[in-house]
């Protein structure tokens, strides 16, 4: 509730700072780039590229599911205020796509996700029309995304050019040491236990990255609705596979998940929940989870205490 008196508050500010400044959109901030983005992770990342130089505003908090996300009028405010506007796409945004196509007449909008090369991209099995739109759990993946970013702030502000350029080459080095300790950590999982379940299918890039199978009670969206019988299909791998643990998504609620491990315990199987991943949504701002290095760290640890 207090977020959403917050978020209220926050809307009701830009609306009054709009009115009475639509023209200079520099004149509070000096000479930073105002960034408006989706989702923390993307935040994240301008920030490490922009440093002082940008003022980034997310849309979506923590705990936020940017599938079924829709854009408030304060949202609108943000994005119309911005120099610049960073998106994830392939449809992550499900909602959202009419308004990206608008602003992108009168501001440069940039779906970073959709620069990576495509044979990098995974496409769902069933439907080979929908590409998983999760690529920041793989982190060269992620690099590619960041690399949009780099070019669409030094294309808004040339002058800044290699202050983005050294940012960006210190950030991806601190990325690259992400991946070597991830690899390392995933590697104590015993291979019978290498199944990551969880609510929705968020986590195919990083399965492929650490040799994980992943399985997902709904699909790439939680737009997708589910039913019994997909309950009862995970129930029943979770059983004959012996599995131990099964993870809840910061960002969607637990019913789902708890729905199989009750139908596993019917079956005399023991589940736990293995603790809660980061999924579409990082952890609060001012947290070290509330970073993309924390939260994917945060990951790690926990999947890999609960499965070892
Ligand atoms: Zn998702």
């Amino acid at each position: 509730m207090k977020k959403i008196f917050a978020m209220l508050l926050m809307a009701a500010f830009f609306l009054f700072a709009g009115c009475s400044e639509s023209t200079s959109k520099h004149s509070e901030d000096g000479e930073k780039l105002t960034v408006t983005v989706t989702t923390g992770q993307i935040a994240d990342g301008v920030k490490n590229i922009g440093g002082n130089k940008v003022k980034v505003q997310s849309l979506m908090g923590p705990g936020t599911d940017p599938h079924l996300y829709k854009a408030t009028q304060g949202d609108i405010k943000k994005l119309q205020e911005a120099d610049i506007i960073f998106y994830n796409g392939l449809h992550l945004e499900g909602k959202m796509l009419d308004i990206f196509e608008k602003m992108n007449d009168k501001i440069p909008t940039y779906a970073i996700a959709e620069n990576i090369d495509e044979k990098d991209l995974l496409k769902n099995a069933a439907d080979k029309k929908a590409v998983d739109p999760h690529v920041w759990f793989d982190i060269s993946l992620w690099k590619q995304a960041l690399e949009t970013v780099k070019d669409g702030l030094i294309k808004a502000d040339p002058e800044n050019k290699s202050f983005y350029e050294k940012n960006a080459d210190a950030y991806f080095k601190k990325l690259d040491e992400l991946h070597a300790f991830a690899k390392e950590e995933m590697a104590k999982i015993p291979a019978e236990q290498r199944v990551l379940v969880t609510a929705h299918d968020a986590f195919g890039y990083f399965g492929a990255a650490y040799n994980m199978e992943v399985m997902g009670l709904q699909g790439l969206s939680t737009d997708a609705e589910y039913g019994l019988s997909d309950v009862q299909k995970l129930v029943n791998t979770l059983v004959e596979r012996n599995i131990k643990a099964v993870f809840v998504e910061s960002s969607i609620s637990e019913r789902s998940i708890n729905a199989v491990i009750q139908g596993a315990k019917k079956k005399g199987h023991t589940v736990k929940i293995g603790g809660e991943l980061y999924s579409d949504a990082m952890g609060e701002e001012g947290t070290d989870e509330g970073t993309y290095i924390g939260m994917y760290r945060h990951n790690i640890k926990t999947i890999v205490d609960a499965l070892k």
